[in-house]
């Protein structure tokens, strides 16, 4: 019986699987359709800085409406576009396609782009770095990459050395996701970051001492090292009155705007820069 029951429960997983594996097939083949079709778009959410009250810049974040299924989250298509190796592509799209609609706000307003580690790995990212600002011709200063410690982690200097070359050219290099990471103080040695943006799972957790501590400390070492830190995920006032008065120098999250299409981008722009 239990051996009986033993070979169930194996077909089930094994069914289970297939489907997973079927379904990941799916949409490895309509995600390159959609590379192919530019079937994908960036929405744009706004960055505050906090002493100033102004929108210092925009993250830009990939979305994908799909023809069948409807909107796919990037949680869900980008893990596939790494492992096939799609990201080089669509990454660097997205560093195009963020460089040209930036290129049009008005003023010093930044684009931060996020950038796997994929993408280091199968090189030419400076070379597509270098492409989309010559392309569009957004200064390098109003560009920030945003990485995670996952870059960081494949631990080779040629990894360092590109992030150093990237900066030299006016780039900006955010650490993206701070704190759910292994080891995340040893990378702060390692690069000389412009900004780090506390993950939101902190800030979610900020009313508690141990989550309040960690942010304080970021801050404090972000004064130390002339880092700006950015708190993300903020959704309620109280939120935003805690990292105020922690001291972070910037706060994103869906209190403050969430991430909208590029053209309601632009009005938006349009209407602070007249007020
Ligand atoms: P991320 O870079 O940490 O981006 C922030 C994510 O948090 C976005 O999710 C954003 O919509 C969401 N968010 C912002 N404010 C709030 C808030 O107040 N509450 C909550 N619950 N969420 C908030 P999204 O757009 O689904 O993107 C998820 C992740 O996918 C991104 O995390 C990033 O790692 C990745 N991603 C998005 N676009 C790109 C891209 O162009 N290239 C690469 N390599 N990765 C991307
Ligand atoms: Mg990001
Ligand atoms: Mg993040
Ligand atoms: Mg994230």
């Amino acid at each position: 019986r239990a051996k009986d029951s033993g070979r169930n429960t194996f077909r089930f997983y094994e069914s289970g699987m297939d489907q997973a594996v079927a379904t990941r097939n799916l949409l490895e083949i309509d995600l390159r359709n959609a590379i192919r079709s530019s079937g994908f778009t960036l929405h744009y959410q706004p960055i505050f800085n906090l002493a100033e009250g102004v929108v210092r810049g925009f993250e830009a974040l990939l979305r994908w409406d799909h023809p069948v299924r409807g909107p796919i989250s990037p949680g869900e298509f980008i893990p596939v576009a790494e492992e096939t190796g799609l990201i080089a592509q669509l990454g660097a799209w997205a560093l195009n396609q963020a460089c040209r609609e930036a290129a049009a706000w008005p003023g010093e307003l930044r684009v931060a782009v996020n950038v796997s580690a994929v993408q280091f790995r199968k090189a030419g990212l400076e070379q597509a770095v270098m492409r989309a600002l010559a392309n569009s011709g957004l200064p390098a200063r109003r560009l920030e990459l945003e990485i995670t410690e996952s870059v960081l982690m494949q631990d080779s200097d040629s990894v360092i050395d590109c992030l150093h070359r990237l900066r030299a050219m006016g780039v900006r290099i955010a650490l993206d996701d701070f704190g759910t990471g292994y080891s995340s103080l040893s990378y702060l040695c390692r690069f000389p970051f412009d900004k780090i943006k506390i993950d939101r799972s902190f800030i979610r957790e900020i009313d508690e001492p141990v989550a309040a501590a960690v942010v304080r400390a970021v801050v404090g070492l972000g004064e130390r090292l002339g880092t700006t830190i950015t708190a993300e995920g903020v959704e309620t006032e109280e939120q935003l009155a805690r990292i105020r008065n922690k001291g972070c120098t910037e706060a994103q999250g869906f209190l403050l705007g969430r991430p909208q299409s590029a053209e309601a981008t632009r009005t938006l722009v349009a209407r602070q820069r007249a007020a």
